[in-house]
């Protein structure tokens, strides 16, 4: 079987590039190992660089409609009740279109890119199809899925590894990676909403953070840091400790997802590798604490599309095709913009790990001499007029620049 363009994987990264390219006209086909769409609600938090990025395939108004707008995020230091409160961060002046984070469960934003790209290239996603070869030429490469019983065999001009921090084609490709393992804890759930209150609330508490993120449909994502100790993923586990630390807590027979994480960061050497690009995740898997994974691979995505259109259908003002092409071996990282991609999306993937590790240790455990340091740190930030800075730090404004 043949295609211009593979892309592996169908979570958030590869739906949306295959969109793209369909928006473009490149032929495209997405492998998927899962027979069913994920169920599970994983990243919440869609930064304003994702909703411009979703503009590109005609979806932000759909996923605002679905999502909540997180306008204002309130931060709390050590101890309980309103004494606690350090100060309050406004969006208002985030992003002149989208001055909010919207959030909405992965599921459903990953359902609403399925959707999108079945009515712009129905069939494109062929589900039950494990890839475990691949083999790369100067002018393609082959790749081997499993679907069941049989073995598939495609034929492709270029492999996109968009399958996840685990990614087998990075492997297959042979690109190295680096990994840091935090060490961290965190016990995660969603619960019901009864105040439906539109804020985020991170509270800095000295046995570790607890944030409080709304949901559609009066729900909320209650995360809580566990220190060193991954404990049971049990609902009542999680609201017990939110309410020795902070007085408040969900009601445990409530939840519909509950989910215990590490903190890891995994970065691989290169993004393109001969006629394998790695995008999402596959290329960048960084902590959750923040929000910003998905949006990584969004504008990856966005970064690529318009290189593969060119690797595909010919340069601008040029008939033919790519000069990568016309290169001894054919490897896309002698062409110059695929070597520029590969390095400002690298170098983007740095910045977000970076700012999700502050993040991550401004939430550990730490001793009360310390709490008291940190929370008057965060309540004067709050206070000054790096105010409206570090909101655009935190939506990811520095995105659209790098
Ligand atoms: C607890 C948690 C909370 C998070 N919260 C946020 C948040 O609020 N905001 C945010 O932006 N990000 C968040 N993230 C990160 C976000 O979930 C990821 O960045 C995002 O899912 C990456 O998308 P992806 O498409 O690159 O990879 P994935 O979502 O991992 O998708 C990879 C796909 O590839 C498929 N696949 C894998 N191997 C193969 C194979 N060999 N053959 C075929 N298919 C294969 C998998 O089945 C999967 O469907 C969170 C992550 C976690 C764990």
């Amino acid at each position: 079987m043949r295609t211009e363009v593979l892309v592996v994987g169908a979570g958030p990264t590869g739906l949306f590039l295959a969109g793209l390219l369909a928006t473009r006209g490149v032929e495209v086909v997405v492998l998927e190992q899962r027979s069913r769409p994920a169920e599970h609600s994983r990243a919440i938090g869609l930064h304003p660089p994702a909703l411009h990025a979703l503009e590109g395939l005609g979806m932000a108004e759909a996923a605002v409609a679905e999502g909540v707008r997180v306008r204002r995020g309130v931060g709390y230091g050590d101890g309980a009740g309103p004494g606690s409160l350090l100060g309050e961060l406004s969006l208002d002046r985030v992003d002149a279109r989208f001055p909010f984070v919207l959030t909405l469960p992965q599921v459903c934003t990953e359902q609403l890119l399925a959707a999108r790209l079945e009515e712009l290239a129905p069939g494109t996603v062929r589900r039950g199809r494990e890839v475990t070869g691949l083999r790369q030429s100067a002018a393609g490469a082959t790749v081997v899925a499993r679907a069941g019983e049989a073995e598939e065999q495609w034929e492709a001009r270029v492999v996109i590894g968009a399958d996840g921090t685990r990614s087998r084609v990075r492997e297959l490709a042979g690109v190295g990676s680096t990994a840091r393992d935090w060490g961290d804890h965190y016990l995660m759930g969603d619960f019901d909403d009864p105040d439906g209150e539109p804020g985020a609330h991170i509270h800095l508490h000295r046995d570790g953070v607890v944030e409080r993120f709304p949901l559609p449909g009066g729900r909320r994502r209650w995360v809580v840091h566990t220190g060193r100790e991954r404990v049971p993923e049990r609902a009542g586990e999680l609201a017990g400790r939110a309410f020795e630390r902070i007085g408040l807590a969900p009601e445990p027979d409530t939840a519909t997802m509950l989910s215990a994480f590490t903190v890891q960061r995994r970065l691989a050497g290169r993004m393109v590798s001969g006629r394998t690009v790695l995008a999402g995740d596959a290329a960048h898997g960084i902590s959750p604490i923040g929000g910003q994974g998905m949006t990584l691979g969004w504008l990856d995505a966005l970064a690529l599309a318009p290189l593969l259109q060119d690797l595909v259908q010919g340069g601008p003002g040029r008939p033919g095709r790519l000069s990568a092409d016309d290169r001894p071996g054919g490897r896309l990282e002698d062409h110059p913009g695929f070597a520029r991609f590969d390095a400002r999306r690298r170098r983007a993937a740095r910045i977000a790990a970076r700012q999700a590790e502050v993040n991550m240790l401004l939430g550990r455990p730490m001793p009360s001499a310390a709490c008291r340091v940190r929370d008057a740190t965060v309540r004067t930030a709050l206070a000054a007029g790096a105010r409206n800075r570090l909101a655009r730090l935190y939506t990811m404004g520095w995105a659209g620049r790098s």
